[in-house]
């Protein structure tokens, strides 16, 4: 007999959606590099037709996916962009979203540039306070889009609570829980409706592939959302598929390591002369700390940091790294550091970035699974430079 016994994480993580290849007993998912599948008569197929519309090692993606959010359904995309593009076609003109006002750059510019031409208004509030979410909501309000931990401020904002909220304005969740991973954070769980992946981070966690991923519960929404993913056709190739696919397998493994060498970090910073303010979810001195420690498991593996610094002595520190790179993106087994200001979200107005809180001294660590004491190292003769 079978044990009714729920798998864990990992197993979850290295099984879900895949099974040995019915052909060959091949352990691992088969690329399936085809654009069309021969039909036996006119549109009797064996559950393909055309790879926009489904590819057997994105449906294997799609599965995996889905069972580590807990979710139903899972939906591959080109990117993380493709797929936030995608929730955004469930609106019409003279609808509006309420979103964070720290979202990721992208984010905000498809929402700002983009979708506001086509009479989609967003209002951006700080989403860490709810009576500010309460108040931006309108008759015509049909999205609440949130990050949590936010990029790269890693404020924290309440899952449960904003959904709870959400629902009784019967008005949509989507949750990017890119930074958190759902190893860490499951918002399907805590009540969202949507959560949205850059599977290009901790999930493909290489740093060679770029994709996106959406999950949901509800078949209605799944539906329409899959309408859209065939019709705009922002679908990732079989090849983008497997290599996160395989990334997924670690990836309880090598969250535990970025967390362990995030607080590390965190806690060797916060004791540096030469810096201002560690942002960190799981320090103690994070304001959201009590909120991060009930909802996600561990803090994660970004770490942002205000330095006791001018804009051109942040720059000369970031270029001074050995172990860390000096790059966009994260999530990666490899280091890497950034300068918000001036790279990631350099698309945001400055006046606006102020305004929530974004310094042009703070820089982002992507906190890699290299040995902690080389981080360390590598960080303390960077900030020599400061001296
Ligand atoms: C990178 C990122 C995105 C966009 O994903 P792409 O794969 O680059 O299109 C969206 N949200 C967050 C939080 C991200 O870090």
């Amino acid at each position: 007999m079978k044990s009714e016994r729920k798998a864990g994480f990992g197993t979850v993580a290295i099984h879900a959606g895949q099974a040995p290849d019915p052909t060959t007993g091949a352990i691992m998912t088969p690329v399936y590099m085809t654009s069309t599948y021969v039909q036996e008569a006119p549109s009797k197929t064996k559950g393909y037709d055309y790879s926009r519309s489904h590819n057997p090692t994105r449906t294997a993606l799609e599965q995996n996916l889905a069972a580590l959010e807990g979710g139903r359904f899972g939906l591959g995309f080109a990117s993380g962009m493709a797929a936030i593009h995608c929730v955004l076609n469930l609106f019409r003109s003279g609808d509006h979203v309420i979103a964070g006002n720290d979202l990721y750059g992208g984010t905000f510019r498809i929402l700002r540039t983009l979708y506001e031409k086509f009479g989609l208004e967003t209002t951006f509030v700080d989403l860490t306070d709810l009576a500010q979410l309460r108040a931006a909501f309108r008759p015509n309000t049909r999205l609440v889009m949130l990050e949590t931990p936010t990029n790269p401020l890693l404020r924290c904002c309440d899952l449960q609570a904003i959904a709870k909220i959400c629902r009784q304005q019967q008005v949509l969740t989507l949750a990017d829980n890119t930074f958190a991973t759902p190893y860490l954070q499951n918002p399907l769980a805590l009540g969202c409706d949507i959560v949205v992946h850059s599977t290009t981070k901790y999930l493909g966690g290489h740093s060679d592939v770029v994709g996106g991923v959406l999950v949901s519960n509800d078949p209605d929404l799944h539906k329409q959302l899959t309408h859209f993913q065939n019709s705009c056709g922002g679908t990732p190739g079989p090849m983008d598929c497997f290599l996160v696919l395989r990334g997924t397998k670690t990836l309880h493994v090598r969250m535990d390591r970025h967390c362990d060498n995030a607080i590390k970090v965190a806690k060797w910073l916060e004791a540096h002369p030469r810096v201002e303010r560690v942002i960190y979810p799981g320090l103690p001195s994070h304001p959201n700390f009590a909120l991060a420690k009930k909802q996600m498991k561990k803090g994660g593996g970004m770490v942002s940091v205000e330095l006791k610094a001018t804009v051109a002595q942040a720059k000369k520190v970031c270029s001074s790294f050995g172990v860390f790179s000096l790059a966009e993106s994260l999530g990666g087994v490899e280091s890497l550091v950034d300068h918000p200001a001036s790279m990631t979200h350099a698309s945001i107005p400055a006046e606006v970035r102020r305004a929530t809180g974004l310094q042009d001294g703070l820089i982002r660590l992507s906190v890699g699974i290299e040995d902690a004491d080389d981080l360390i190292a590598d960080l303390d003769q960077a900030l020599r430079r400061l001296k």
